[in-house]
């Protein structure tokens, strides 16, 4: 029997609620609906009007037929993976709101409200940092103090569920199914440490209005460029991305006082901080395009980082076997990405036109190139459905 489940997927923002209803089949799944709200001052109305859609349109005739409502929170102490929004949960995110502080806060009063709505209705959250709960030890901490590594310094990583989707679906399309379900099974079963056998080295550039590139490694994430905030890594569209730390310190004894640095960090730094133009990188390649130099530069370091966090993921991988560009910029930006894969012909890449073209996906690189070029639409709502319907069947199995 083909058994369904329908599945609430909802994405809070601090002024938004978007959501996608979706029936996953046992073979298959179909994305039902698909809707949201701007300008959100009170996530019960919200809800309100999104059980109403859902009803209006015929997709359920009554609440109990929701057999999940899935978010993707950021970051909590001590949580990860796929998890039961139950109150330790929403705890353990209030204890790091302040990691997240645009984040965090709208989604603990979110989840809230949906339980007291759906009292009966599981809510699961599928963490950001899932992901990255395999990375080396090495890899997570930063050259501080104990004390202050125990408070949550660290290296966490964000994207978790788009780079795992391209984790996934890379493998499927190089023909490697024991790894693509090895990803699917990364968090019903622990899996501590990449598989034996033929290794499988992916690199995932997720590339949008915020930016990440993660070295996947038989389908588990070895390196990741974001850091302990979703402001750290690449030059985000207008967050900071990496700079040294004392630049801080600095410039609090230059005068420039805290809230206006982290305002000028989370706001107007990054791309747009660069190239004084926008934080949208199709604006940024016509000012470019006009001559204006900030701009060019702007370009020019998101290409470098790119390349840096490529580099140290083949580093750790030794070679590489795909090379794959996701997102809003991944999916379109050809001069981006042609810029990225200029001379990598060591790493066996050889460009070539588009040459192959599929669901979701397209192959960028020559037939002869040893590794692959893939642009891959990533599915984040469908990710989290999946985990939520994995987490449902895992735990009904244990219930039985
Ligand atoms: P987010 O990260 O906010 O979810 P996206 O992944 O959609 O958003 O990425 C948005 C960014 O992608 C835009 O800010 C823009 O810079 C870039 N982008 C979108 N479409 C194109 C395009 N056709 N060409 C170049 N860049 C694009």
């Amino acid at each position: 029997m083909n058994r369904s489940v329908k599945i609430l997927v909802c994405n809070l923002g601090s002024t938004s609620l978007k959501f996608c209803l979706y029936q996953m089949m046992e073979v298959g799944d179909s994305l039902l609906a698909k809707g949201g709200l701007e300008r959100v001052t009170d996530y019960q109305t919200a809800i309100d009007y999104c059980v109403s859609t859902l009803m209006d349109e015929g997709h359920i005739s009554d609440l109990s037929e929701l057999d999940a409502v899935a978010f993707k929170p950021v970051i909590a102490e001590n949580v990860t993976g796929c998890v039961l929004m139950d109150d330790e949960v929403l705890q353990a995110m209030e204890s790091f709101a302040a990691i997240a502080p645009a984040h965090n806060p709208p989604y603990i009063n979110g989840v809230r409200a949906f339980t007291q709505k759906l009292p009966n209705v599981p809510m699961i959250g599928l963490f950001e940092t899932a992901f990255y709960q395999w990375l080396d030890p090495a890899f997570t901490r930063y050259g501080v103090p104990q004390d202050w590594h125990d408070r949550g310094v660290r290296r966490w990583g964000f994207h978790g569920a788009s780079h795992k989707y391209i984790a996934e679906r890379s493998a499927e399309l190089l023909g490697r199914n024991d790894i693509a379900e090895r990803v699917r099974q990364l968090y019903i079963n622990d899996t501590s440490s990449p598989v034996d056998g033929k290794d499988l080295r992916v690199v995932s550039c997720h590339l949008g209005g915020s930016s990440s590139v993660t070295g996947v490694l038989n389908g588990v994430a070895i390196v990741h460029s974001f850091g302990m905030t979703p402001q750290s890594g690449l030059p985000q569209n207008n967050r900071v991305g990496d700079i040294d730390s004392m630049a801080v310190p600095y410039l609090l004894r230059q005068g420039l006082d805290l809230e206006t640095i982290e305002r000028q960090m989370t706001k107007e730094s990054g791309l747009f901080g660069i190239s004084g133009v926008s934080n949208d990188v199709r604006d940024i390649h016509e000012a470019a395009q006009q001559g204006n130099q900030r701009a060019e530069l702007a370009l020019n370091v998101l290409v470098r980082d790119i390349r840096r966090w490529i580099g140290a993921s083949v580093m750790e991988m030794n070679g590489l076997d795909a090379l794959v560009f996701t997102a809003g910029i991944g999916e379109n930006d050809d001069f981006i990405r042609s810029k990225v894969c200029e001379n990598l012909d060591f790493l066996g890449i050889k460009m070539g036109t588009v040459n192959e073209e599929g669901d979701g996906y397209q192959v960028l690189s020559h037939e002869k190139s040893t590794a692959k070029v893939f642009t891959i639409s990533t599915v984040e709502e469908l990710v989290i459905a999946r985990e939520a319907s994995r987490w449902l069947k895992k735990n009904k199995l244990k219930a039985a």
